[in-house]
C-alpha cells in the first residue's frame, strides 16, 4: 500500500515521462499496467508516474523486424496474428501462457519485461529470439541486446530515471524453428519450468540455436553447453536428448512452495527435450 501518494502524473511522451522521474528522483514511481506496482510499500514515494499515455502502445513490423512498444498489453500480444507467424509463434504462446484473461488484459509488455519474476513466461521467449530492448532516459537513448538486457535483473540494468519503451524483434535471416513451453501445476499458476528455443537450419544441420530456460533462476539463462551440443550436428533424437541432458545439468535452483530441486532440474530435461523437438519439427516444415 502506497501510503504517501498524493499525486498521479501522466507524461504525454517518453521524453516527458524521463523529465520527471529525473525531477522526483526517489519520490517518483512508474505505473504501466499497475498489477504489481499496486503492491508496492515504499514510503517515500509520493508521486505515481501512469506512463500509459506516452504512447508505445503498438504492434507494428517495419523492414525486416517487429516493433513492440512497452505499453501494448499481454492480451494483445496473445491475440496478434502477425506475431503468430513470427518464430512459429513462440511469443503469442508465451503471451498465453501468463495468468488470466482479466491479468493478461491489465500487464504491459513493458511492465512484464522491468518487473522480471523468476516464473515470468514473455521475457523467456523474447531472449530466445535475440530481441533487442529499447530504452531512455536522461542521458537520451539506447539499445541493449538480449544477451546484456537478461546478464542481471532488468531494475538493474536501468539506469536511474530510465524506462524501456519498447522492444524489436528482427525477422530470422534463415530458415528457422522456434518454439515455448510453460510447465505449470495448472493452467492459471505461475511456470515451475520455462523453455523458449530458437533453431537455424543451414542444409539438415543446426545452426545459431539458442535455449533459454526460464524459473529456475532470478533471470532466464541460456543453456550454452546445450546450445553447443545441437549446433552443426543434425536434429536427431540422440542429440536432442544429449542437449536436454546439458541443460538439466546447468541448472542451479532450490525447493520452493511449488516442487523440490530435484523435480524441477528433471522437469527442465523434459521440456526442454520436448520444446526442443517442437521447433525442430517447424524448422524442417519450412
Ligand atoms: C495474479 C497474477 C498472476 C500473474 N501471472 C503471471 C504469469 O503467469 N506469468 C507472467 O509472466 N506474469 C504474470 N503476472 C504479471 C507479473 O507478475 C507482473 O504483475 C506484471 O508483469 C507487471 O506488469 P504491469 O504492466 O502491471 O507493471 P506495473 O505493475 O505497472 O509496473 C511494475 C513496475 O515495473 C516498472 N515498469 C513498468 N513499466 C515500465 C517501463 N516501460 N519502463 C521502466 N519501468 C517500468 C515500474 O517500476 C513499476 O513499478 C501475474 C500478475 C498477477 C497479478
Amino acid at each position: 500500500m502506497l501510503q504517501n501518494t498524493k499525486v498521479c502524473l501522466y507524461p504525454r511522451d517518453p521524453e516527458e515521462a524521463v523529465r520527471i522521474l529525473s525531477e522526483k528522483g526517489k519520490q517518483a514511481l512508474v505505473v504501466a499496467g499497475g498489477t504489481t506496482a499496486a503492491l508496492s510499500k515504499d514510503p517515500n514515494v509520493s508521486t505515481l508516474v501512469d506512463i500509459t499515455r506516452i504512447g508505445q502502445d503498438r504492434i507494428e513490423h517495419k523492414d525486416d523486424q517487429w516493433l513492440i512498444g512497452c505499453n501494448v498489453r499481454i492480451q494483445q500480444l496473445a491475440e496478434h496474428a502477425g506475431l503468430a507467424e513470427l518464430y512459429d509463434g513462440m511469443l503469442v504462446d508465451s503471451a498465453k501462457a501468463v495468468g488470466s484473461r482479466p491479468i493478461r488484459n491489465a500487464v504491459t509488455l513493458g511492465g512484464n519485461v522491468v518487473q522480471l519474476f523468476r516464473w515470468s513466461d514473455p521475457p523467456v521467449a523474447l531472449f530466445a529470439m535475440d530481441a533487442e530492448f529499447d530504452l531512455i532516459g536522461p542521458e537520451g537513448r539506447r539499445s541493449l541486446a538480449a544477451d546484456d538486457f537478461f546478464k542481471k535483473h532488468p531494475r538493474k540494468v536501468l539506469g536511474a530515471s530510465e524506462i524501456l519503451t519498447g522492444v524489436r524483434i528482427r525477422k530470422p535471416k534463415q530458415p528457422c524453428g522456434g518454439a515455448f513451453s510453460k510447465y505449470a501445476r495448472t493452467a492459471f499458476d505461475l511456470a515451475v519450468v520455462d523453455a523458449a528455443v530458437c533453431l537455424g537450419l543451414e542444409g539438415k544441420k543446426c545452426s545459431n540455436a539458442r535455449i533459454v530456460v526460464g524459473a529456475t533462476r532470478n533471470v532466464p539463462w541460456r543453456a550454452i553447453a546445450a546450445e553447443e551440443l545441437l549446433n552443426g550436428k543434425r536434429l536427431t533424437s540422440s542429440v536432442i536428448e544429449k542437449a536436454a541432458i546439458a541443460a538439466r545439468q546447468a541448472v542451479k535452483t532450490a525447493d520452493t512452495v511449488r516442487t523440490t530441486r530435484e523435480y524441477r532440474q528433471q522437469m527442465v530435461e523434459v521440456i526442454v527435450r520436448r520444446t526442443i523437438e517442437q521447433a525442430a519439427a517447424c524448422a524442417k516444415e519450412q
